[in-house]
């Protein structure tokens, strides 16, 4: 059997806090091109911590990061970590976007990894940028808000501008961290679907940290689970049991039911 090259691998990565909070603690993990991961674990188990060690807004404290068969956990050249950054889009579940600006300009600045401090300081963006980035909006539904103010759109809404801002950068992995869980359970499912899109239709490998078992089960093809900072469950999402339910999230878990939407 031919076995692709991993496009991640993650090898007894640790991270402790500078007040000592030991958030990852031995993690190991591979994710092949075209995977949907999905992380799930209660809140404090170390899910945000990891993604932000995988693109290097957060420094590990050990262990190695592979991406595309480099290594990069352990770089510390600033213009080499942006460089691996820009491969790695990321959207967050406040959706970090610019609320008095444009939604063009603001899906715009995903291309600002590429530019020159001069460029980015001017915001000056090609015609051809221009046409991407309304091309993008395209993509996620949204063309038609392109001239609206960022704070003038919905959550739902916001979330699909942040989406298009990550494809301005070409990414070759998506880092989602709770991208739906500031929205109500319909639009959740509106921003999922634009997920899953540009994983099967792009290509583009997701590793997204989910709270609702029930939205992990539809979409993800594969799972990991963390609690305390350790990988305690890895399989497909139909092999999340009850018992493997209660083992991850703690008898008392009433927030994150299995068919909670
Ligand atoms: P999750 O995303 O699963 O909620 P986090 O990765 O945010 O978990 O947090 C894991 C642990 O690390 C928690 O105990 C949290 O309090 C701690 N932590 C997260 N960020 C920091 C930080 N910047 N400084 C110190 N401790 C942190
Ligand atoms: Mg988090």
């Amino acid at each position: 059997m031919i076995v692709a090259e991993a496009l991640l691998r993650v090898e007894n990565l640790s991270k402790t806090y500078p007040n000592g909070v030991q958030a990852l603690k031995n993690i190991n993990l591979e994710v092949h091109p075209g995977e949907f991961l999905v992380v799930i674990g209660l809140s404090g188990s170390g899910k945000s911590t990891l993604l932000r060690c995988l693109n290097r807004l957060q420094e590990p404290t050990s262990g190695h990061i592979y991406f595309s068969g480099q290594e990069i956990g352990q770089l510390q050249d600033a213009a080499k970590i942006r460089s691996v950054r820009s491969k790695m889009a990321m959207i967050f579940q406040h959706f970090n976007l610019i609320p008095r600006q444009s939604v063009l300009k603001n899906v715009l600045m995903g291309r600002l990894a590429a530019k020159s401090t001069w460029q980015s300081l001017w915001g000056m963006f090609s015609g051809a940028e221009r046409l991407e980035a309304k091309e993008n909006l395209r993509l996620v539904g949204i063309a038609e808000k392109a001239s609206l103010r960022a704070d003038q759109l919905s959550g739902g809404q916001k979330q699909r501008v942040a989406i298009a801002r990550a494809l301005m950068q070409k990414p070759i992995l998506l880092l989602a961290d709770e991208p739906v869980s500031s929205l109500d359970p319909a639009t959740c499912h509106v921003v999922m679907d634009y997920l899953r899109k540009i994983n099967q239709e792009m290509g583009i490998t997701v590793i997204a940290n989910l709270h609702f078992l029930s939205l992990v089960r539809q979409y993800a093809t594969r799972v990991v689970a963390l609690k305390d900072g350790e990988i305690v469950f890895r399989g497909k999402p139909e092999e999340i049991t009850e018992e493997w339910f209660r083992r991850i999230y703690g008898e008392g878990a009433q927030d994150v039911a299995p068919n909670d939407i």
